[in-house]
């Protein structure tokens, strides 16, 4: 064979021709480089060649026996064979031309699947070969050995994929390059690419495949960490940021502005801005805490800053009524003072609209408050200081925002309500630097939660009836809008419906529960599809403590903030997940009044309701984070494929996460001595780094 390149097409590995390698095209797999990369997700064991007394269940084994008996016909065939040390059964099922040349006291070669059938071992679809008189059977030895399973097509099984790989792997060298510094591999004790790529492939114990895996999932994670330094490198010594000292003065007045002190979380985390604020850099920082804990307060503080050194700041909220809440906030917070603040609202009159972004553009307006759609879209301003994405209910969607200022770079703190898990917070969003709130302003009553199945509903309403009757306010959540026709006949059961399983509607809700247990009560209906106006009037009227209650949709999670409320049901409550849950929860429990969260679990068996336990169990945002990355996965979880994250073919972000934090480590200090990989021993790095992350993470122009 000639010699193989990593970018060699497969078809010229040998048994690979033209057919294949289209088959192979379709898996991803166009060269050698691709196929050496395309590793197994499993393994199974080979046992070689064994006695049949020793068979072990689950693996592949190759015997060698003398035929006893024939059974079944074809196409399922039945052979018992035997050898000194017992007897085993050869089966095949809908194999016309299977187990050809059989006969009674034929010596036979079998190989396959071992596997437990009727209580004891067969042979499942084996190969065999009827052997001549003469033919020795002793040389055919095979040694025990892990046999690599790789996710296959229709058209490629894995074991044709194992083969081809082994074909490439016959050549003593191969085609594969090392990119780690020695330094790093030495530091780290990780072999050698190419050793630990075909250890990966063909290990040879337990040992050599868990030091390959090691080797190839730190290499997944170093590259990513390394693009996240760059980029942080880009984004903070590269760009010019604006100094905003903050003197005690200006700390002073601005403290002065709110109605209590800041809790010692606040506090650490307003030193973490100023230090940010004084370093000349733009600051890219993520603040998280839960709802309510009090990230609005510190972002403000931030704003002032920003005002205070004569400088603008914008407030970005994802939505109309999550802009005006931070409005009439900060317009509270700010009542008698001179800071010239806008509500820049979808709502102005064009002429209204077209007066501020002039005034905006002027410098006469010093805080900018209004949906990211809105400020992106169309605001030009004199000289921003300060940026504030309130992304709040987002899951982690978090975007990089462009603005058009003409000055330097403006500072930039993100805010998110969902506890991001350290995990994700070092890959997904591993370029910013991260803050927490990690305690809630005092005097909050407690939220108990209940997690129940759906024939306890009547109870639940009947229970919450009698709290509604005394004053307190409450919830409903469904995860959908509305039914079909059919469905609103059927309240909120889940039903099936053409094959599949409908989900309670917000309207067939709404009338079960003033029809059944809650008649006579004032409750409203919440939902996306309603026109804003008819929106905002259901969520005054329920501020203003004239319904009892809101069935909504999941839009309550983002707009209403009512400190009455203290009962939240969800319906369904299995289909989310349970960071969305959390998040649904914090929507009581805001005011001094103790609260109560009821998760209905309406999925069949316990599963559904065992997985909402962990809400049961904590508040802690984090705990309940960390156990949905495990139960849904980075990807469903924050949509890291939105981010352009690579995916991750060895690593596992959760299992992997002290490999990750020492991949992290060494990426950031290789940035820092090097930080646009120059010297000639990260000319390597420089290259893969290329072409892993072409077109992605906006890193195409390093370097
Ligand atoms: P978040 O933005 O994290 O949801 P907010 O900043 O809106 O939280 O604060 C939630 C509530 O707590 C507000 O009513 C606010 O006035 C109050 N709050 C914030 N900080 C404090 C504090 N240090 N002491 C007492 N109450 C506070
Ligand atoms: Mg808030």
């Amino acid at each position: 064979m000639a010699e193989l390149r990593a970018d060699s097409p497969v078809q010229y590995i040998k048994g690979v021709g033209p057919r294949r390698a289209a088959a192979f095209a379709k898996l991803g797999i166009r060269t050698v480089g691709n196929l050496l990369e395309y590793f197994p997700f499993r393994y199974e064991l080979d046992q070689g060649e064994v006695a049949i007394a020793d068979l072990i269940p689950d693996t592949t084994a190759m015997v060698c026996g003398e035929v006893v008996r024939l059974g079944g016909r074809r196409p399922n065939l039945r052979c018992t064979i035997a050898d000194t040390t017992g007897t085993c059964v050869l089966r095949w099922f809908n194999q016309p031309y299977g187990a050809k040349g059989l006969h009674h006291g034929a010596n036979v070669i079998a190989s396959g699947k071992v596997q437990v059938y009727d209580d004891h071992l067969e042979l499942i679809q084996p190969r065999v070969q009827v052997l001549s008189h003469d033919a020795k059977v002793g040389k055919r030895r095979r040694q025990p050995e892990r046999v690599g399973v790789y996710p296959a097509s229709g058209e490629v099984n894995s074991g044709a994929i194992h083969r081809a790989v082994k074909a490439v792997l016959a050549n003593r060298a191969l085609p594969i390059e090392e990119f780690l510094p020695d330094k790093l591999r030495e530091e780290r004790r990780l072999p050698e690419r190419a050793a630990a790529v075909r250890e990966m492939h063909v290990p040879r114990s337990d040992a050599e495949l868990k030091r390959a895996r090691r080797r190839l999932a730190y290499e997944e994670l170093f590259m990513l960490e390394l693009a996240m330094a760059l980029r942080r490198y880009r984004a903070i010594s590269m760009a010019a940021g604006q100094r905003l000292e903050v003197t005690s003065e200006i700390d002073r007045r601005i403290r002065a502005r709110f109605p209590f002190p800041l809790t010692a979380s606040q506090d650490k985390v307003v030193r973490e801005i100023v230090a940010d604020l004084e370093s000349g850099h733009p600051m890219t920082r993520l603040l998280q805490g839960d709802v309510g804990s009090g990230k609005t307060v510190v972002a403000l503080y931030a704003a002032l800053v920003a005002v205070a050194r004569r400088r603008q700041a914008a407030i970005m909220a994802p939505t109309e009524i999550l802009a005006g809440q931070h409005f009439a906030n900060i317009r509270n917070y700010l009542k008698g003072s001179r800071v010239r603040s806008v509500l820049l609202s979808g709502r102005l009159t064009s002429a209204q609209r077209k007066q501020t972004l002039a005034a905006i553009e002027r410098g006469e307006v010093d805080l900018v408050v209004g949906t990211q759609a809105l400020i992106q879209q169309g605001v030009a301003f004199s000289r921003l200081a300060l940026v504030v994405v309130d992304e709040q209910h987002k899951f982690g969607v978090l975007q990089r925002h462009q603005f058009r200022t003409k000055g330097p770079t403006p500072h930039y703190l993100v805010m998110t309500a969902t506890p991001i898990p350290r995990t994700l917070s070092m890959t997904v969003f591993g370029d910013l630097d991260v803050s927490v709130i990690k305690r809630s302003p005092p005097g909050r009553g407690k939220t108990v939660t209940k997690v129940v199945q759906g024939p306890q509903w009547g109870d639940v309403m009947a229970y919450a009836r009698k709290r509604l009757e005394r004053g307190e306010q409450g919830f409903v959540v469904c995860p959908v809008i509305e039914g079909t026709e059919e469905d609103s006949h059927v309240g909120t059961e889940a039903r099936r419906h053409g094959g599949r399983q409908e989900l309670a509607s917000v309207r067939a809700a709404h009338e079960r529960l003033v029809n059944g247990p809650w008649r006579g009560l004032d409750v409203g209906v919440l939902h996306g599809a309603l026109p804003a106006e008819e929106k905002q009037g259901v969520i005054d009227a329920f501020g203003r403590g004239e319904l009892h209650a809101v069935v909504a949709t999941t839009v309550v999670e983002v707009g209403v903030d009512v400190a009455n409320a203290t009962i939240m049901i969800v319906e369904h409550a299995d289909r989310f997940g349970l960071s969305q849950l959390h998040q649904l929860r914090g929507r009581v429990g805001r005011g001094r009044k103790d609260s109560l969260c009821v998760l209905i679990a309406r999925g069949r068996g316990d599963k559904a309701a065992e997985r909402l336990n962990v809400l049961a169990e904590t508040t802690d945002g984090f705990r309940i984070a960390e156990a949905d990355l495990k139960q849904r996965g980075p990807g469903e979880l924050f949509g890291t494929r939105q981010h352009g994250l690579p995916p991750l073919h060895v690593a596992d972000i959760v299992e992997d996460f002290e490999l990750l934090e020492e991949a992290r480590e060494d990426a950031f200090e290789l940035i820092r001595r090097d930080p646009k990989l120059e010297k000639p021993e990260h000319r390597g790095l420089l290259l893969r780094l290329k072409r892993a992350f072409r077109g992605r993470l906006a890193l195409v122009d390093v370097a």
